[in-house]
């Protein structure tokens, strides 16, 4: 799990959550939350969030993804993380 200040996070979360009307993303937000919160195998590298996804997939997220959702062209719950954890790097300094 990443050490993250969970106020500070809850915070850029309730924002990012705001600034967006599109259903798809606000659910992948919401999926992220609960990742973040959870998920022990997620690791900021600086450029991008490497996640362990529950499924068992490794994804190097961060405008970009590995994932089908993303192939697709639909919004995903890793690219959402990662621009959260973004957001909350660009937050905390
Ligand atoms: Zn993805």
């Amino acid at each position: 799990m990443m050490n993250l200040n969970q106020a500070a996070l809850a915070a850029v979360i309730q924002t990012a959550f705001d600034q967006t009307s599109n259903l798809r993303w606000q659910m992948a937000i919401a999926k992220a939350r609960r990742e973040l919160e959870d998920n022990p195998y997620m690791h900021f590298d600086g450029g991008a969030l490497l996640i362990l996804s529950p499924s068992g997939e490794i994804y190097s997220a961060n405008g970009s993804c590995q994932c089908k959702a993303y192939r697709n062209g639909q919004p995903c719950w890793h690219r959402a993380a990662a621009r959260l954890i973004e957001r909350y790097n660009e937050a905390a300094h």
